[in-house]
Parts: structure tokens; sequence; C-alpha cells
């Protein structure tokens, strides 16, 4: 909670990650509530009242299967990122994860999925705290992956299984899984 309280329509120097520099941006109060501040130049949502940046998620992914001891598994890459929603509620863990995984996926390339079992983790950094969200359990047999997801406060459930390409990379597969599954 923040000790100072906006309201919408105050103002509010921030820096903006869209135009990269200090702007003036204006407060805004969505349609679920939530006050936001939006940058006057770009119209993009920079920050939430009460937070002097969005948390953070870490996707992180591991090659092998995890069987609750982190370190036996080889680290292979993390996805970090946000996603605010500019009108509407704020997206699941999972919705959130898929938009970041999305936008990364459009820029970079990741390794190949082979026929190994891959573990996802997903977790909220706030400053050095990471706060445990979920696991995806990924394992490929026959160029199918089948993917095991858990997630904070709900039972633990199957993905629809999706078929793996020839060349996906591991984000976009997980992206599939998440939009499809
Ligand atoms: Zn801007």
């Amino acid at each position: 909670m923040t000790d100072i309280s906006y309201k919408p329509g105050d103002k509010k120097a921030a820096i903006c990650a869209s135009c990269k520099h200090l702007v003036d941006t204006t407060f805004f109060q969505q349609t679920d509530g939530l006050l936001v501040a939006v940058c006057d130049d770009c119209g993009r949502v920079v920050g939430i009242a009460g937070e002097t940046e969005p948390p953070e998620l870490a996707i992180e992914f591991y090659e092998g299967e995890y069987l609750g001891d982190r370190p036996m598994l080889t680290r292979m890459f993390v996805v970090e990122g946000s996603c605010v929603p500019y009108d509407r509620p704020p997206y699941t863990v999972l919705e959130e994860t898929r938009r970041i995984l999305e936008q990364y996926g459009e820029k970079y390339a990741s390794q190949e999925l082979r026929d190994r079992p891959l573990t996802v983790f997903i977790s909220k950094r706030r400053g050095e705290d990471y706060i445990p969200l979920g696991r995806l359990d990924v394992t490929v047999r026959d160029g199918v992956a089948h993917t095991s997801i858990l997630v904070e406060g709900q039972p633990r459930y199957d993905a629809e299984p999706v078929s793996v390409e020839k060349g996906d990379d591991i984000v976009a597969v997980i992206v599939r899984v998440l939009r499809d599954g």
C-alpha cells in the first residue's frame, strides 16, 4: 500500500519504458477500478498507483523433470517481463505468461524443443524476492508435448496435448500450450 493516495487526473513524473525517458503521466481509473499512471506522450500504462513499477514475472526454463530438487535440473534461460492490461481486469498468471512469451518469441529465438522433459517455473519478482506462482512440467512423446500445469490456488491439471512441429523452439511450443491447452 502507498502512503500517498492519488486520484484520477493527478499528475506524476515517471520513466516510461516505451519513451525511455522521464515523462509526465496522468492517473486514470480503469474499468476494473485499478488506478494506473498513463504516459502523456505515448498513452501507455507506466505504473500502478502504490507501486513504483509493476512487478515482473520471471519465467525460468530448465531441462529435466522436476522431482522436488531444482538444483538437479539444468537451467537453460529465463524470460522476464510484465504485461499490464489497459482497460480490462488484470491477466491471470498464465495469460500474462503467454503474452510475455509471445512478445519474446517475436524478437528472439530459443532452443529447439527436444524429446526431453522440460520444467518451467513462473514466479513474480519484487526487487530481489521471487515469489513462486506456478510450474509447467512438459514431456514430449512422439512429437506431442504433454504439459501438466500447477498454478497457485488451483488443483493441478493437464493441458490439451499440442503437436510439436519440426524446428519449433521451446517458447513457441509453450505459447501454444498456454493458448490451446
Ligand atoms: Zn511513453
